[in-house]
């Protein structure tokens, strides 16, 4: 997706804020005895691998995601300076499934990279791409042949949880035991919220939605969701061309809910309002959020869902 111009501002904020804290917070605790020990840097291509990280990883060590925050991180292009930082980290965590393309073209050190997703299934899902198929006029992107936003199936991204576990050992292993304990925490959270989202995906199982983007293959697949993709920006409006399109889909995929990774514009929400559409906002969490953290973003999605059904009250 291309993130909203209007939340920019907020996550440029939010980044800076969580670095300034981040940095300050490490200082002060470091600042008494371990002045001469080297703080070991894991550089992250995601922002749920960078909460996994931050969740896991020993006081002494810096978590740094620096995808600047009004990219899409699965598109983004780093700089040769950037790519230089990833370089010297101590520990590189990648997505997979060809995750951030930039990846295959850099030199990164083999030794300190983790793919996390490697080997958590035994194939990555196709993107599925139809003819609805569209590039906006900014920040053309394709999706190439993989779906690559793993970790919306919570027990993958567990799993790729595991695999930032084994990396921080690998990192810090004296602290193993502390990593592991707060694996147990992690994996609990993760866990109850697979278990929320079944229950509620279970509510729309048989019924056709619409996706307004194609990264919710692995959410649909472990929760068996029968979701269609357009290829939709939050922030630009829908084209007479993109409306066919919609219609045509509806043809044969009578949709009445579709995910949205972010709102979309109110004249967007009434073109599908008037199909008979309801929007529910599922943020992939690619990037940090403006508020809160990847698990809160989860638990927002997992409410509105069950909010859509209409068995419990919303706010
Ligand atoms: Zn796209």
């Amino acid at each position: 997706m291309v993130f909203r111009r209007a939340t920019q501002s907020a996550r440029v904020m939010t980044f800076l804020t969580l670095l300034a804290a981040g940095c300050s917070m490490k200082d002060a605790e470091q600042a008494p005895a371990r002045t001469e020990q080297h703080q070991a840097t894991v550089f992250t291509v995601n922002y749920p691998l960078a909460y996994f990280a931050q969740r896991l990883a020993p006081e002494n060590v810096n978590v740094v995601f620096p995808a600047p925050p009004d990219v899409d991180p699965a598109f983004w292009k780093p700089s040769p300076e950037a790519i230089g930082r990833f370089q010297g980290a101590d520990l590189i965590l990648l997505n997979g499934a060809g995750y951030a393309r930039w990846v295959r073209h850099a030199t990164l050190p083999k030794s300190r990279m983790v793919v996390t997703a490697k080997g958590c299934r035994d194939t990555f899902l196709p993107a599925q791409q139809t003819a609805s198929h569209q590039h906006g006029p900014d920040g053309k992107h394709a999706h190439g042949d993989t779906a690559f936003t793993t970790w919306l199936d919570l027990r993958l991204a567990l799993c790729q949880a595991s695999r930032v576990r084994e990396g921080l050992i690998q990192l810090a292993p004296a602290s193993e035991e502390a990593i592991h304990g707060r694996f147990a925490a992690l994996e609990h959270d993760l866990t109850q919220l697979d278990t929320r989202l079944r229950a509620v995906a279970n509510t729309w199982r048989d019924q056709p939605m619409l996706a307004s983007h194609p990264v919710y293959q692995y959410l649909a697949e472990a929760y068996r969701l029968r979701i269609e993709s357009m290829h939709f920006e939050p922030g630009e409006a829908l084209t007479p061309k993109d409306l066919r399109a919609v219609d045509a889909l509806l043809e044969r995929h009578p949709a009445k809910l579709m995910l949205w990774e972010a709102q979309p514009l109110p004249t967007t929400e009434q073109q599908l309002r008037n199909r008979g559409i309801t929007i529910i906002v599922v943020d992939p969490a690619a990037q940090p959020p403006s508020d809160g953290d990847f698990l809160t973003v989860m638990t927002v999605s997992v409410e509105r869902l069950t909010c859509a059904t209409g068995t419990e009250a919303c706010r």
